[in-house]
């Protein structure tokens, strides 16, 4: 049985309305070892029969078998699996990856193979060594002479053991002298056991061969034979695997270095791919930061008011009115409200504007009568001198504690203490001084405020004992809702009607914070979309890449890459680049945000945020480089070598 078998091949390539033919039914038959050239004008279609030889292109009819295989009926797998370990090939333009050095070049092969790093590479350099190479490993194909180039493919053709040598005009480009050198080297391969097919136009080349095929227009016309075949040619057994192998950690590996090695060798641009989806990760982190700080700081500032306060008024569509107040909520309310579960005090009060004097100043203020509990409610105390008691309360006393705005109107220039103030004509001793509590969310002056015992408010000031609210403290926020409605059906026994309203701080807040939260989603979609404009950036510059990469990709499906292996080297390289992206996207984001806190801005962080947007970005380079390594995995060797 004969190693190649050709029966009836032919090829046409499509050209305008109809096919041309190229091959019109080859019948050829090749053993193992020979040493044969095949011999024929420009254009009579001996690379096209030689793509189709090496499992290059397929056939467009007829049938070819190798060690007794039906190539034409094998899969893209299986194809690539003879390329890589049955055939080598040698090229009249060399096809040498450019960005490679020598010796990465031989070793090509071998990372589909899957042969480990270091043997991969030792094994070049001794190739190379051998083809008297040794002291070029390092260089670049740029820095190689045309005959250098040439045996760097043949060392290459090698490195897999390359049982088949096709070798399309590897002369064609040299001078007579490397030519010849060539020549003997493809010799001596022969005489080794490989068996070594030369493609030349040249009756002179083609004298060196053994068996000497001639095609014309696509037809074998001569075949002769000028020495014998070596007996010991052994017989080839070519058994492709049944099923495709999944690629490993060292293959992924592998793609990540070739991937880290090409976005280096173009890296500005990279770089500029890079920016869009560092801007997207970075606008994800700093806004979502943004609004988390914004929301923290709204419910900090509810906090401060006290989310444990449930606050008591009377309800205005249940009007009892007793000079021009709502007569519902009586001290006695108050008292009774103590006494429910889960309250820890009850402070009622009664407030109004009064005109307050003092050192000869007018200043119109606001009065609060409260029960001496009010300290310990608003956790708000004296900054001098004593809030009144228990005594003061019992005993109607006519004793004031004024705010920081009322202290600065009317006693500027004085110690306020023991000191009087007139309010709305009666005297008040002053006998404490709050401490400044600033405006409140609304823009309200917390400190232009005169306290004075309830008891006194209620028989001086104001005349009557009708509440303006209750402000309840709760010990456990938890049960909150349940005090709530104690609160008010104990209230409704006692008016014989429900003619109050709750106001609950929790949810006031439970309400901000979602108002915040909407602002905060809102802000991170804007961020998300910047995300996704940098992911179809990934796409665009990986659909260039493969454009300008047709040749390289080319060459490593000639060299026995599999689409897989294709597919997963240009999505490695889109993921990377988004992952870097991402990586240097949350810096910036956290940098940036930095400079925010620096400003003064309430900015609040999350991992969780940072790692999603990180992931999210290596997603997006995933989705949106498949369709560019989808296309480049898809090419057809041929077509893709002949792009120079
Ligand atoms: P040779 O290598 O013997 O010079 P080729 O095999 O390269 O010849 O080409 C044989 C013929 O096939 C030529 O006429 C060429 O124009 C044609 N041919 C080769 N490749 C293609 C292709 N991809 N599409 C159309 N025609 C092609
Ligand atoms: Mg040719």
């Amino acid at each position: 049985m004969a190693l190649i078998e050709l029966s009836g091949i032919r090829k046409h390539y499509p050209a305008g309305e109809q096919d041309v033919e190229v091959l019109h039914g080859i019948d050829l038959s090749i053993e193992a070892g020979e040493f044969m050239a095949i011999m024929g004008s420009s254009g009579s279609g001996k690379s096209t029969l030689m793509h189709l030889l090496g499992c290059l292109d397929q056939p467009s009819g007829g049938e070819y078998r190798f060690a007794g295989r039906l190539v034409t009926e094998m899969d893209h797998e299986q194809l690539a699996w003879l390329r890589r370990e049955m055939f080598g090939f040698v090229f009249q333009s060399y096809h040498l990856v450019g960005t490679a050095s020598a010796w990465e070049n031989v070793a090509l092969p071998a990372i589909y193979a899957g042969m480990p790093r270091e043997e991969r590479k030792q094994r070049a350099q001794r190739l190379l060594g051998e083809l008297g190479l040794g002291e070029r490993l390092e260089h670049l194909p740029n820095q190689l002479s045309g005959g250098q180039q040439q045996r760097v493919s043949i060392a290459r053709a090698l490195m897999n053991g390359g049982k088949v040598i096709l070798a399309d005009e590897p002369t064609g480009a040299l001078d007579s002298v490397s030519g010849e050198a060539v020549m003997e080297q493809l010799r001596e391969l022969a005489r080794q056991g490989h068996t070594v097919i030369v493609i030349t136009h040249d009756a002179e080349v083609a004298a060196h061969a053994d068996r000497v095929v001639e095609i014309h227009d696509g037809r074998v016309i001569d075949d002769r034979r000028h020495r014998p075949l070596h007996e010991d040619s052994s017989r080839v057994v070519a058994e492709p695997p049944a099923q495709s192998s999944l690629p490993d950690a060292a293959e992924v590996g592998e793609a990540v270095v070739m991937a880290l090695r090409s976005l280096r060798a173009n890296w500005l641009r990279t770089l500029l791919t890079l920016l869009g989806i560092v801007i997207g990760v970075g606008a994800v982190v700093v806004m979502l930061a943004i609004g988390e700080g914004a929301k923290q700081d709204v419910v900090a500032r509810i906090n401060d008011q006290g989310t444990n306060l449930l606050v008591i008024r009377p309800d205005r569509g249940q009007q009892r009115v007793a000079d021009g107040v709502i007569a519902t909520l009586v001290p006695e309310d108050a008292e009774a409200l103590k006494q429910l579960p889960n309250v820890r005090t009850a402070v009622p009060e009664i407030s109004g504007s009064v005109t307050a004097r003092a050192n000869g100043q007018d200043a119109s203020t606001n009065v609060q009568a409260v029960t001496p509990d009010f300290t310990s409610l608003r956790d708000w105390r004296p900054a001098q001198g004593i809030f009144f008691g228990e005594q003061d309360q019992k005993a109607y006393a006519p004793v004031a504690v004024i705010g920081q705005t009322v202290k600065e109107k009317l006693f500027a220039d004085g110690d306020p203490l023991g000191q009087f103030v007139m309010l709305d004509s009666i005297p008040f001793q002053v006998i404490g001084v709050m401490s400044a509590q600033g405006a409140t969310n609304w823009g309200e002056d917390q400190d232009d405020v005169v306290f004075v015992p309830l008891s006194t408010g209620t028989l001086r000031l104001f005349g009557q004992n009708y509440l303006r609210s209750i402000t309840l403290a709760v010990d456990d926020v938890a049960y909150i809702d349940d005090t709530e409605q104690a609160a008010v059906e104990l209230l409704t026994q006692r008016h014989g009607q429900k003619d109050v309203r709750v106001f609950n701080m929790a949810s006031l807040l439970d309400m901000v914070s979602q108002t915040q939260n909407t602002l905060t989603v809102l802000l991170g979609s804007i961020a998300a979309i910047s995300l996704l404009v940098g992911g179809i950036g990934v796409m665009n510059i990986m659909l260039v890449s493969v454009t300008e990469r047709i040749h390289e990709i080319g060459i490593r499906m000639a060299t026995g890459a599999r689409q897989r292996n294709i597919l997963q080297q240009f999505l490695t390289e889109a993921v990377v680049v988004s992952a870097l992206g991402g990586i240097i996207g949350v810096t910036v984001g956290v940098l940036v945000g930095g400079l925010l806190i620096w400003l003064g801005m309430a900015i609040v962080f999350s991992v969780p945020v940072m790692v999603a947007a990180f992931l999210c970005a290596t997603l997006i380079g995933l989705l949106f480089g498949f369709a560019p390594a989808l296309k480049a995995a898809r090419l057809n060797p041929v077509e893709a070598l002949s792009n120079d």
